[in-house]
């Protein structure tokens, strides 16, 4: 069991970060932020994959006019991504956003800051307080040389103090490392200091593939190690892949349930049945259903038998056929080309 770190509540528009509150799944969208229209339906599909809370690029006064609609009809909360200027930040927050993501070192005006905290506080707005190697003071980087993950911490830990001093305490904090470990590194510091929520995510993490890979490893450790309220997986992809991602490496740790786990073998010598087509075919078919059940499809009795009973339904498939097992309990023998027809209507019929 993951023993995660005690951090003070907070809510983005009704959806509770830290305390006890499961790991919450967000993502961002790639569409220009004033197509409103294109916006919208990206952030329902976001949605309806698992994604809790969304935030949306505002580089222009154009997007952060847009948003007023788009929180009036978005499913789940939105947050503003403001970089550089204030004065969009104003404008954002007369919208009704849930949230902004700030990061004051590219702002670098502790004046405005503290105006944009007013506002928010007075507007009950979560800002989301961003350190990024990027954009690290002068100062720090003077004094480590490089944005090391100490450096990092530092300044997450100053501004969080900065935004204590002026009695802004409804925000949560994400330091962004360009490589894994820095990024444990900086969390780590800032997480053993303090007990306010952390958003982490590996950014810029790649491609698909890739990128699933470094953040699965950067993400699971710091989750193992109690690390992190909130996530998200950034990818160079469809945006619901990256909300499928994040989910998977909550449900790899125990940490979140949604949708279908598949348990299935490498293959070896001694299949006899066409195993990766089944479980392409199984997967293809799941995709997207949010049904929280573990499915196994093993490729020979070695382990099939164990596998299959563990799991809520499964296959240990043998010579060109399988035994369909339910609930730990063989219920047929079933051949080859009916597999997965089999398989997928006794997943319907299963009670949940
Ligand atoms: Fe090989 Fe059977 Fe193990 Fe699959 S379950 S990897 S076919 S031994």
């Amino acid at each position: 069991m993951i023993k995660r770190r005690k951090t003070r509540e907070i809510d983005v528009g009704g959806v509770k970060i830290g305390g006890d509150n499961p790991v919450v799944v967000q993502s961002m969208t790639d569409t220009k932020t004033h197509n409103i229209e294109e916006t919208l339906s990206q952030i329902k599909r976001l949605a309806d994959a698992g994604c809790e809370i969304i935030r949306v690029a505002v580089p222009t006064e154009k997007d952060a006019e847009a948003l007023k609609e788009i929180v009036k009809r978005s499913p789940i909360p939105v947050i503003a991504d403001i970089h550089f200027s204030p004065r969009i930040a104003f404008t954002a927050l007369e919208s009704g956003i849930h949230g902004i993501r700030l990061n004051p070192g590219n702002i670098n005006d502790e004046g405005k800051i503290r105006e944009i905290l007013q506002e928010c506080k007075k507007k009950n707005i979560t800002v989301r307080l961003g350190v990024n190697s990027g954009s690290l003071e002068m100062g720090i980087l003077e004094k480590y040389g490089f944005p090391s993950g100490e450096a990092l911490a530092e300044s997450a830990l100053n501004w969080s103090e900065f935004f204590e001093k002026v009695g802004f305490t409804k925000f949560k904090v994400s330091i962004k490392g360009s490589d894994v470990l820095q990024n444990i590194e900086a969390n780590k510091i800032f997480a053993e200091k303090t007990d306010i929520p952390l958003h982490i995510g590996i950014t810029e993490a790649g491609p698909a593939g890739r990128g699933s890979v470094k953040s699965a490893v950067g993400l699971g450790i710091l989750l193992y190690m109690g690390i992190g309220d909130t996530v998200r997986v950034s990818l160079t992809a469809d945006p619901e892949e990256e909300v499928k991602v994040a989910y998977q490496i909550l449900q790899s740790l125990g940490l979140r349930r949604r949708g279908i786990e598949i348990v299935s073998c490498p293959t070896c010598g001694r299949i006899e049945v066409n195993l990766p087509e089944v479980v392409r075919k199984v997967e293809e078919k799941l995709d997207g259903k949010n049904i929280p059940i573990k499915v196994a499809i093993m490729g020979c009795v070695v382990n099939a038998i164990g596998e299959a009973r563990e799991a809520d339904i499964g296959l240990a498939c043998g010579n060109k056929s399988a035994i369909l097992f339910k609930k730990g309990e063989p219920v047929k023998r079933v051949s080859e080309d009916q597999m997965i027809d089999q398989l997928l209507k006794e997943i319907d019929n299963l009670e949940i």
